[in-house]
């Protein structure tokens, strides 16, 4: 199915939307803010992270850090900034002190940044890390012997160039990796230029994420255990985030 711009933004507003309330996950309890990821909804190029930090928890924003100000300067050197990309992580909610994500969290967060991929239709996904290149190769070879290699895979139900790259904050504080991380960065051009993948079949629609209650609808079973509410109880489930239009560039 072909989509104007317009509408892949506007169904891209809507998963925030859902996002915003999602309580799939215990993470939900612990979040300030869900953080969505950011960036130009019609962008040839993805950058996926783990999870969010405390900073990107409180504002609402990916990388908006340190390690966001490194990513910022590289995709300087070559001629891009973020309005032209979108950056996400595998995680909408922060772990809470920045533990490892859990199998569970990773189960129930995965259709956000599947259905990011289907509407967006990046060109290329750059992982950034060891956590988000293991998750979208489905696979344990770590970042150090897979860094700078691309490779075409499925994300979702979209072929695309994936190029897995060092995480921005481990560079932070080793040059040598700094300076891998910047040579990888400069090949980034070249690889958009190939233009995307062969795409499988198309899907007539979009998968549905799994329903969301409504709020004050009642909750009944493991969902009112999970949220501690009384059964039968209504209940305002947590909400977070920026309103759309805040979140700057889709
Ligand atoms: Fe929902 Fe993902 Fe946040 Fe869990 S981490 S509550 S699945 S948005």
């Amino acid at each position: 199915m072909v989509r104007s711009a317009a509408h892949r933004r506007e169904l891209l507003k809507e998963v925030y939307e859902q996002a915003r309330r999602c309580t799939a996950c215990p993470l939900h309890a612990t979040r300030t803010t869900v953080v969505f990821g950011s960036g130009n909804a019609d962008a040839e190029l993805m950058f996926v992270g783990e999870a969010p930090g405390a900073n990107e928890d409180r504002m609402g924003l990916p990388f908006v850090g340190q390690a966001g100000k490194l990513l910022d300067r590289l995709l300087g050197e070559i001629g891009m900034r973020r309005g032209d990309v979108f950056i996400a992580n595998v995680l909408k909610c922060r772990p809470p002190d920045n533990r490892d994500p859990q199998p569970r969290e990773i189960e129930a967060c995965r259709g956000y940044l599947d259905r990011q991929v289907e509407l967006i239709e990046p060109v290329m996904i750059c992982t950034l890390g060891n956590f988000s290149t293991k998750l979208l190769r489905a696979d344990g070879t770590g970042i150090s012997r897979l860094h700078g290699r691309e490779e075409v895979r499925l994300i979702g139900s979209r072929a695309v160039r994936l190029y897995p790259l060092y995480h921005p904050a481990a560079a932070l504080y080793t040059p040598s990796m700094l300076e891998t991380l910047r040579a990888d960065f400069q090949r980034i051009p070249q690889l958009l230029a190939q233009g995307a993948p062969e795409q499988p079949e198309p899907l007539e629609e979009l998968p549905e994420l799994d329903e969301l209650p409504e709020l004050d609808e009642p909750l009944e079973g493991e969902r009112a255990e999970e949220l501690d509410a009384p059964e039968g109880e209504p209940v305002a489930l947590p909400s977070g985030g920026r309103p759309a239009d805040q979140l700057g560039l889709f």
